[in-house]
C-alpha cells in the first residue's frame, strides 16, 4: 500500500459567538485527506480527518513541512509490517523529522490531523468503523452502547441572557442530553451566578451542569470564583486558570470540593506528566480533557492516558474536549468517561452525524467505515474538495 497524495483545505467554522476569551467568528480547521493507491468501488481509499476545533487551520505548517516530509519518506518505512497499511506512529515520525522537542503549539494540531487521517484510512481498509479498529489496536473492549456525552453550549452571543440560556438548555434535554456545560467568566461574577441559577432551574440537579472559564482568570481570581461556585455542587469547574499554571490548579484542587477539569490546551505527553506531577489532580474526582486532535493524534493521546493511569487516575476521568465524530469514536473505543458534544455549534465539523444514535445520554457512533465523516451532509462538500 502506498500513500499517493495528501491534500488539505481550511474549513471555516459556523460560530458567531464567544467564550470568556475568544470570539470564534474567524475560526477554521484543517481538513486533510490521505489518499492511498488502494481502490474501492472505483475510487481511491482515502483517510479523512481534521485538527479538532479551537486552534485554527494549520495550512502553512502542513503544506510547507509536514505533508512534503511524509511524501518524501521511504514508502515501505511508514507501513506496519503486519497489515501493510500506513502506521500512524511511523507517519508521525516522518512528519516530525527535523523538529526540535518541546514548544508543541500549533504543530501538534497539524500533525494530529494527519495521524488521525491515517487511523481513518486503516479503519476503511479493514472495512469497519474506527471505534472497532482503535479498540483492537489498544486491546480494549469497546463500549457497545457508545459514549456518555454532554452538550457544550451556553456561549456568550447576542441573545445570551439568562432566559435565552434556559431555553437553549431545555432544547438539549429535549434532544436526549442528560448533562450540559455553559461558559463562565465572560461577564461579572454576579451575572454568571444568575446564568448558573437559571441553568439549574432547568436541569434540577447540579451535577448535570459543568461550567467552563476557558482560562480566563489569574490564580487569585480563580480561587475567588471557585469558592463562590463550590457550594452549588456542580459537575465540574473547567479551565479556571492558565493551562500551564500547575501551581494554580493544585491550589484550586486543594481548596474546592467540586471536581476541576483541564487539559484541552495541553498538547504533549510531557505537558500532561507535568500536570499529573504538579497540578494536584485528585484521583477519582478531577477530569482530564486532552484532545487527540490537538495533540499529535491518537498515539500521543494514548501515552497521556497511560501516564495518568500509572499515577492512580482512572480512564473514567478522561473526557476529551471537542464535540465531534473523531473523539466520539475514540471515547467509545477506549472506554473513556465521556465525550463533549456540540449539538448547535461549530458546524460543519462540530456535531455528530445522522448515523449516530442518542439513547439516555449516550451516543453510539455509526457503523460506516472509518470515522464516518462522509456521513455528515454539511461536511460532504468540503471532503469532496480534498478527496475528489
Ligand atoms: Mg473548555
Amino acid at each position: 500500500m502506498r500513500i499517493v497524495a495528501i491534500r488539505e483545505t481550511p474549513v471555516p467554522l459556523q460560530a458567531a459567538f464567544a467564550n470568556a476569551v475568544v470570539s470564534f467568528a474567524g475560526h477554521d480547521v484543517s481538513l486533510v485527506a490521505v489518499e492511498s493507491d488502494v481502490r474501492r468501488q472505483g475510487r481511491p481509499l482515502t483517510g479523512i480527518a481534521f485538527n479538532s476545533i479551537g486552534r485554527f487551520a494549520q495550512s502553512g505548517l502542513l503544506r510547507d513541512r509536514f505533508i512534503p516530509r511524509i511524501l518524501a519518506a521511504d514508502p515501505d518505512a511508514i507501513l506496519d509490517a503486519e497489515s501493510g497499511a500506513p502506521d500512524p506512529l511511523r507517519v508521525r515520525q516522518a512528519a516530525m523529522s527535523g523538529e526540535k522537542p518541546g514548544g508543541h503549539g500549533d504543530r501538534a494540531a497539524a500533525i494530529a490531523a494527519l495521524e488521525l487521517a491515517v487511523w481513518d484510512l486503516r479503519a476503511k481498509l479493514a472495512d469497519e468503523p474506527a471505534w472497532q479498529t482503535i479498540a483492537r489496536a489498544f486491546g480494549r473492549e469497546p463500549q457497545q452502547a457508545g459514549a456518555p456525552v454532554y452538550a457544550a453550549g451556553g456561549y456568550y452571543g447576542a441573545d445570551a441572557d439568562a432566559s435565552a440560556l434556559a431555553e437553549e438548555l431545555r432544547g438539549y434535554l429535549d434532544s436526549g442530553y442528560r448533562a450540559v456545560k455553559v461558559k463562565i467568566g465572560g461577564t461579572s461574577l454576579a451575572g454568571d451566578l444568575a446564568r448558573i441559577e437559571a441553568a439549574l432551574a432547568v436541569l434540577d440537579c447540579p451535577t448535570r451542569l459543568a461550567v467552563d472559564a476557558n482560562a480566563r482568570f489569574d490564580a487569585g481570581t480563580a480561587e475567588t470564583w471557585g469558592l463562590a461556585l463550590d457550594g452549588y455542587g456542580l459537575r465540574w469547574l473547567e479551565e479556571m486558570v492558565d493551562p500551564l499554571d500547575y501551581r494554580g490548579h493544585a491550589r484550586l484542587a486543594a481548596g474546592l470540593q467540586t471536581p476541576i477539569a483541564t487539559g484541552e490546551n495541553l498538547f504533549s505527553r510531557q505537558d500532561v506528566v507535568n500536570l499529573l506531577e504538579f497540578g494536584g489532580m485528585r484521583a477519582g474526582r478531577d477530569l482530564f480533557q486532552m484532545d487527540a486532535g490537538l495533540s499529535y493524534g491518537l498515539g500521543e493521546y494514548a501515552a497521556m492516558l497511560s501516564e495518568a493511569e500509572a499515577r492512580g487516575h482512572d480512564r473514567s476521568q478522561m473526557v476529551p474536549h471537542g464535540g465531534h465524530l473523531i473523539n466520539l469514536h475514540i471515547v467509545t473505543a477506549l472506554g473513556l468517561g465521556g465525550c463533549e458534544a456540540y449539538p448547535r455549534v461549530f458546524a460543519p465539523v462540530g456535531g455528530f452525524s445522522p448515523q449516530c444514535r442518542m439513547d439516555d445520554g449516550r451516543v453510539r457512533p455509526g457503523d460506516a467505515p472509518g470515522f464516518g465523516l462522509e456521513g455528515k451532509p454539511e461536511l460532504r462538500p468540503w471532503i469532496e474538495r480534498v478527496a475528489p
